[in-house]
């Protein structure tokens, strides 16, 4: 008898009830026992969709009112020292923790390994203790115990922990703290055994990235010592293959391991092969990062023969936790109805989940009809017209080496631009977006309900942008934007244009805390049928004698902030929304437009966990970049934007992308991030973020002058923008205004120091 179980489930709520109602308690509409009422809910919805569903257990301790992580730090005692908590911290620490109060800023957000998931970062000292803290865990396992469950507690194991944690003073090596935590994760389990505990999850993803020797070496030790509790442990990973980890996973002293069959499927047999007689394998057979349905008979095929062998040693489970889809599809009633049979959010892959246990240990027989519908779908979504669009799949056919190439090397274009656009030494420019105020989104809404007609919208944008216009001018800036005001959201605006995505209404997706993101569905090929910035950008334009720049997002970011196809690759789908930007490109060329940004800002998050595979990455999405904008003339100039990123590791790629102008973000780190790209000799011009976005601080002159100078010690100054980190879209306009007006002083002030270029070039002649 195979079993089935979950890994864990989405937290948020069928609508969101988690955010909502987390919101309000941090405004004080509600109290913390409202609060947790609404979280008691949703754990119950939970698991009684998991007992529902005949799953063996019902997985607890995947709920949080904010991050697993931070429950982690909670549970284990070890709140940041800063915060004077000590060892048991309630919910309003919690939540202090997470956003910061006044004495202390909040902890660090990074991403959850190649998910658009962001936990906080544990902080640990040589001296960090640990100690049995907030007891949310033991409670929750009684309350399912109560409601009549089994639970399956999960952890997050002590090497994750220590892994995904930061050391926050220089000179000691946070594994070296294992020892010290391991003792606690044992009380941990002695005391999940006392409360009839049987099973324990414990997630070790870090098993899928490069480990160095000691952290690999560690795993032995630490899992000896946590069997010696007694408990029945489920080392889980996830996200990945296990490669040179694999050995690592199978040997440990546990009574079970999980692995991710659609990452890793390609390693299953020997898997297989070094599984201990005893040992239980949850094979994760089921998608836990995507949307679609999956294909049950193929599953049946690869597993029916192993399940023989194994007998209730096989478990059957999604590949990792189920928190990166969105909860349910009950409520998208206006997806396209065929699109909407080829989907399977959580609540449906659970639904699947217990078809294929019901397969396996009865017979397909025994659910022929959802064996048929699921074959259906899945016939459909291959053969769909939606899907497959010949023109597309030819164009991609008929690229060649010229199409990734601009005509001419940068030294040739760069002349070819000053003396087209003649801008002084030190141009300013901005990021793209400006304030998004309550007037843009209150216009924007009215329309998208009907209640604004097309032209009264039109007018309205076109109010926003003369405005956006005038202030721009009167700033002094020298290169404008129109300032997006007609945009919700960078991926989803074009998204909207394109053919072959699609937007689901309540496809929600914990990002952090409250913050939810519903990911387009890139179901098929794609494709621009109409302009989709052009008339805007002229319209801008046609208001200043400045060059306005056009924006559009690039092919990568698209892709990474989406569900994208699984049924070709990633590269594939990256190529194809390539050639949909470089139509755009084409168009806003066409129409005079002469510099052109295309945004990238997750261009290095689409790196793969492992080291081995980022050439291969690099390769395509440097590509598809340079499809996007190779196709204009040498005197057109190419910005790209990246922002919240580590770049030293990947500057080659970045030079192999061949923007005229790449625009960073660097101010939060004292422009050290910047010192890269003086030490590799990037060789294009570059505008370092001078002024962080992120808050309504208005910097000084005098600050970013200090910040231009440092710039100018690493980069030559001819190749010097001025600008700010990032879109200004969450500012307001005073702050805007007033940052802006001495951004533009402090150029003028480097220009003072440095000479023009602009007449430097003029003067040489090179550009007649
Ligand atoms: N052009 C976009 C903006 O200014 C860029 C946003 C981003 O990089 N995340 O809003
Ligand atoms: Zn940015």
């Amino acid at each position: 008898m195979a079993l089935a179980h979950i890994l864990g489930v989405p937290r948020i709520g069928p609508n969101r009830e988690l955010k909502f109602a987390q919101e309000a308690c941090w405004r004080g509409e509600i109290d913390e026992a409202a609060l947790q009422a609404v979280g008691s809910g949703i754990r119950q919805a939970n698991w009684q969709r998991q007992h529902a569903a005949g799953l063996a257990f019902v997985t607890v301790g995947d709920f949080a009112f904010y991050d697993q992580m931070l429950n982690h730090v909670a549970l284990l005692g070890c709140a940041p020292a800063r915060f004077g908590f000590g060892a048991t911290v309630g919910l309003r620490e919690y939540f202090e923790l997470a956003r910061g109060n006044a004495a202390c800023h909040a902890m660090e957000m990074t991403k959850w390994f190649d998910t658009n998931y962001h936990y906080l970062v544990p902080e640990l000292r040589p001296d960090t203790g640990f100690s049995l803290g907030t007891d949310w865990l033991f409670d929750e396992v009684t309350e399912a115990q109560t409601a009549g469950f089994v639970p399956k507690p999960v952890l997050i194991g002590p090497l994750s922990f220590l892994w995904l944690a930061k050391e926050k003073t220089a000179g000691f090596d946070r594994l070296d703290l294992l020892d010290r935590l391991l003792p606690v994760y044992a009380q941990i389990l002695a005391r999940l055994k006392a409360q009839g505990v049987e099973w324990v999850q414990i997630d070790e993803p870090i098993l899928a990235l490069d480990l160095p020797a000691p952290w690999r070496a560690a795993f032995e030790r630490a899992y000896h010592h946590l069997n010696a509790a007694g408990l029945k442990l489920l080392l889980a990973s996830y996200f990945g293959p296990l490669r040179e980890n694999l050995l690592v996973a199978l040997k440990l002293p546990v009574a079970g391991v999980h692995v991710d069959c659609v990452r890793g499927g390609d390693e299953l047999a020997q898997v297989v092969d070094w599984l201990p007689a005893t040992k239980v394998l949850s094979a994760g057979v089921i998608d836990g990062r995507n949307i679609w349905k999956t294909d049950l008979a193929a599953v049946l095929d690869r597993f029916e023969g192993l399940h023989r062998r194994l007998g209730d040693r096989l478990w059957l489970a999604p590949s990792c936790s189920l928190l990166h889809v969105p909860v349910s599809l009950a409520s998208e009633t206006r997806l396209d109805p065929e699109l909407r049979t080829w989907l399977a959010f959580a609540d449906e892959k659970i639904v699947a989940l217990a078809t294929l246990k019901t397969a396996f240990n009865a017979g397909r027989h025994a659910v022929a009809r959802e064996l048929a519908d699921n074959a259906q779908a899945l016939a459909s979504r291959r053969a769909s017209p939606r899907v497959h669009d010949a023109a597309v799949g030819a164009r991609v056919a008929a690229l060649t080496p010229a199409h990734d190439v601009r005509n001419s090397p940068f030294a040739v274009r760069q002349a070819a631009q000053r003396a087209r656009f003649r801008l002084p030494a030190f141009p300013t420019t901005t990021i793209g977006s400006f304030p998004q105020t309550a007037e843009i989104r209150s216009a924007r809404a009215r329309y998208r309900k009907d209640q604004l007609s097309e032209a009264g919208y039109a007018a309205a944008m076109q109010r926003e942008i003369a405005h956006a216009v005038a202030r721009q001018e009167a700033l002094g800036l020298d290169v404008l934007v129109h300032g997006e005001a007609e945009r919700n959201d960078m991926v989803e605006y074009f998204g909207e244009q394109l053919a072959g995505f699609a937007f689901s209404q309540t496809g929600w997706v914990q990002s952090y805390g409250s913050r939810c993101v519903k990911p387009p569905i890139i179901y098929g090929d794609v494709s621009r049928p109409h302009p989709m910035t052009v008339g805007w950008t002229v319209y801008a334009q046609s208001l200043t004698a400045r060059p306005m720049k056009g924006m559009l997002t690039g092919p990568v970011t698209m892709l990474q902030w989406s569900f994208v196809r699984d049924d070709q690759p990633r590269a594939a789908t990256a190529l194809q929304i390539a050639l949909a930007i470089r139509d755009e490109v084409a168009d806003l060329e066409a129409a005079g437009i002469g510099i052109i940004q295309i945004d990238e800002p997750a261009y290095r998050e689409g790196l793969p966990l492992r080291r081995a595979d980022w050439p291969a990455y690099l390769d395509w999405a440097s590509r598809a970049f340079r499809i996007s904008a190779s196709g204009v003339d040498d005197a057109t100039q190419i910005h790209t934007h990246m922002c919240y990123s580590e770049f030293n590791d990947i500057l080659p790629a970045i030079a192999a992308m061949d923007a005229d102008v790449i625009t960073i973000e660097t101010s939060r780190s004292d422009m050290e991030l910047l010192r890269g790209f003086g030490d590799f000799s990037y060789p294009n011009e570059i505008g370092p973020g001078v002024y962080d976005i992120h808050s309504p601080r208005v910097p000084s002159t005098a600050e970013m002058t200090r910040l231009l100078d440092k710039a100018v010690e690493v980069i030559a100054p001819e190749k010097l923008w001025v600008n700010p980190d990032c879109g200004l879209k969450t500012r307001g306009w005073p702050e805007t205004e007033a940052a802006l007006s001495n951004m533009v002083e402090a150029a003028q002030r480097l220009r003072q120091q440095h000479g023009d270029r602009a007449a430097a070039g003029a003067e040489s002649g090179v550009l007649a």
